[in-house]
This record gives structure tokens, sequence and C-alpha cells, in this order.
């Protein structure tokens, strides 16, 4: 199985996999054009991708994902309440032919190609966001992006994950000494905007199954709150005070160059 983030933040997200001839997209928050040709410099086929996975309707989530699905047909994989807000996002001009909108349930596990996929709710201040489960195998690729908070169903899910992308967002103290006006500094803070390097550690370490995790990688870091060497030292030091986990390095993934081909195992 091969994973390729190629973007993740505020300016757009967009990942990546592939297994068995079969790609799946999960956000599409690019330029169509940027992403367009990333995708073929990196020698991956538009023919191969069986479906566009969607957390959340932000325009950094959502910005490109009518456009590749009407050129290549692509059903639209995401709950009701993300459907309805990309129908009604002024910022999404290409909408989704009604043919490829799939309606996703929490908690109901769906197949595209070899992927067996389960969403589950996160708290963050849109309608119907959404984690997924992404099983292959003996891989659980598990995606944790823009979560205001963390619950129960986002420990359960990083529990059971061989690998995870996890968001990152901001670090406390650049946050509020930042240039940020107070509003929106409330609004990321908040129990519907986005988690801080300490929170993510601390779920890093609360969670995180030793017998089953082998890579964890940060997500969605701000570039005006966070550093990402600031964001891996926050987790990787919570990590070596936890006997069973220290053997766990994250990686935080870069904001706008894609990552390379990354082999999972
Ligand atoms: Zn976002
Ligand atoms: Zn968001």
């Amino acid at each position: 199985m091969k994973f390729i983030s190629f973007a993740s933040g505020s300016s757009g997200n967009c990942y990546y996999l592939h297994a068995d001839g079969c790609s799946i997209i999960i956000d599409l928050g690019l330029g169509i054009r940027t992403f367009k040709k990333t995708y073929k410099d990196y020698g991956c086929s538009f023919g191969d991708i069986q479906g566009i996975l969607v957390t959340h309707n932000h325009t950094d989530h959502t910005k490109a994902v009518g456009y590749l699905s009407n050129e290549f047909h692509i059903p639209v994989y995401t709950t009701e309440a993300v459907h309805e807000g990309m129908r009604n996002n002024p910022f999404l001009s290409k909408k989704i032919k009604p043919q490829e909108l799939k309606i996703v349930n929490h908690s109901t596990p769906f197949q595209i190609g070899p992927f067996t996929i389960t969403a589950f709710p996160v708290p963050h201040d849109s309608y119907g966001n959404n984690g997924y489960i992404i099983c292959y195998k003996e891989i659980v690729f598990c995606i944790i992006t823009d979560i205001g908070h963390v619950t129960p169903e986002i420990e359960e899910a990083v529990s059971k994950a061989t690998h995870l992308v996890v968001e990152s967002n901001y670090d406390l103290h650049m946050l509020e000494t930042g240039p940020y006006p107070l509003r929106l500094k409330k609004r990321i803070e908040g129990p519907y905007g986005h988690i801080s390097n300490a929170e993510t550690a601390l779920l890093l370490t609360n969670s995180l199954s030793p017998e089953l995790i082998k890579k964890v990688w940060l997500c969605h870091l701000s570039e005006e709150n966070n550093k990402p060497e600031l964001a891996a030292l926050t987790s990787l030091s919570a990590l070596q005070n936890s006997p069973k986990l220290n053997h766990i390095n994250p990686q935080p993934l870069p904001r706008k160059q894609p990552t390379g081909v990354i082999e999972l195992q």
C-alpha cells in the first residue's frame, strides 16, 4: 500500500492511498491544476481513482473535489451533511453530479476496491465531520484532521491504528502571543476549532497501541502558530517518556510540498 500527502494545512489538504491498482483520494483542497500536475509528475493514473473521501465542508478540504469527480467520473463519499454543505458552499463552483454522490454513515463500513472504510464523527465547526479508518490487509490507516477536542470515538480510532495521520495544529504559546485577532484565537482554541501540539501528544501517549502502531504523521500544522520541529518535538518528548511507545517518531507533513511516495508495511 502506498501513501502520498500532497498538501496539509489551511492552504489545502490532499492525501492519496493506493493498493492493488486502486487509488483513493482523501480531501482535495488544492487548485485542480496544481493537483493534476503533481499527480501526473508522480506517475499516478487518474483512471485508478475509485473514490474521493471528504472529511468536511471547509474549502481547504473540498476546493477541487467537484472538478476531479466531474472530469474522471469519480464517486465522492461523505456524510449527507457534508454533501449538503458542499452543495451550498459558494466557494465551490463545480458541483458534484448526482450519480457520483455516495452517502456515508458513521460506523457503517463500506468498500472501495480493496479498502474497507469506516467513518467516525469528529468535533469541528462544520456539519457531519469525519475521521476515517481505512483497512487493507494488516494495515489500519487512520486519518484525523480538523478536530476541536478529543472524543472517545477519536481515542478508539487511534487505538486501532497501525498508521496514523493526526492533526497537530498549533503551539498554544505561539497562538496566544501571535498576530491573530482574539476572536480567531478563540475559534482555533475552542472545542470546535483545532487541537494543539500538546493535545496531540496527550492523545498519542494515551491512546496508541504499542503492539499495533508503526508510523505517525502530524498534519494540518498552522503556518503562523506552529513550526514543524516544535510539533514533532512536543509529540516525540511525550512518547519518549512512554516506555512502550518510545520507538515512535512522529513526522510532520509539509504544508505545501508533496511527501513523495511512502510505502506502508
Ligand atoms: Zn482544514
Ligand atoms: Zn476545517
